[in-house]
């Protein structure tokens, strides 16, 4: 499918955000909502970014999906560069989103939500595309532990992956309260459900091959099947 380029955003330190609009299609009207593909919302999560990136070559290579689909390979320009969680302001991005449940606290440094919600350059153009562009689904790629959490109402894509990878399925970080995610903000004000998938990370058995063949089929069979079509989001 063809993408084109949309106006970039620009990070803390003046790095352009780059982001891609699948081409118009004969279905696309006022009302189209969008499938979202965000990786590197944590910089130094370079399998996640990995595997957003893979993702996103494959579309543009194949002719068997036509939907409408953003996607964001890396939305912490600044931290990938500087392979750090954090922004250039040493927020991190997923605790910095308007939900509801944003609070100034932070468990760890790391965790660090910014000064106020939505106080950093790089959410405040993910917003900006998303009132733009509304999403239907979003898919955050990140690593840690593999887990694929869900929330909203896409735990159908969920197990779907999972009956490819095999990781397993969590509705809520339940022991690891997220403040400020966009699987907060995703459901809460933009009705939209958010993958928010984690793989594992480097070691001396894995390698960004090896996630990315793990994961490959079940990526393509989800957008050529069109279960993100017809899940009822
Ligand atoms: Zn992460």
């Amino acid at each position: 499918m063809k993408f084109i380029e949309l106006s970039s955003g620009s990070s803390v330190k003046g790095e352009l955000i780059r982001a891609y609009k699948s081409e118009k299609t004969m279905s696309d009207n006022s009302e189209t909502k969008y499938n979202y593909i965000l990786g590197a919302v944590h910089g130094d999560e370079v399998e996640g970014a990995h595997l957003a990136q893979q993702l996103f070559q494959w579309l543009r290579e194949t002719n068997e999906v036509d939907l409408p689909v953003i996607v964001v390979p890396v939305v912490n320009i600044d931290g990938y560069k500087l392979k750090t969680r954090v922004n250039g302001n040493g927020v991190d991005l997923n605790r910095n989103l308007p939900s509801a449940q944003w609070t100034p606290e932070a468990r760890e440094a790391k965790y660090f939500p910014g000064v106020a919600p939505l106080s950093e350059p790089e959410n405040k153009y993910l917003v900006s595309l998303f009132e733009k562009y509304p999403p239907r689904f979003i898919l955050s790629f990140h690593s840690w532990y593999p887990v694929i959490n869900y929330n909203g109402a896409c735990k159908e894509l969920a197990e779907f992956l999972s009956s490819f990878n095999k990781y397993p399925i969590e509705a809520d970080f339940l022991t690891h309260p997220t403040p400020g995610s966009l699987g907060e903000y995703g459901p809460q004000t933009l009705n939209a459900p958010v993958l928010t998938f984690e793989c594992p990370v480097l070691s001396e058995t894995v390698t960004l091959e090896k996630i990315w063949k793990e994961n490959e089929e079940g990526f393509k069979k989800l957008f050529t099947t069109k279960i993100i079509e017809t899940f009822k989001a």
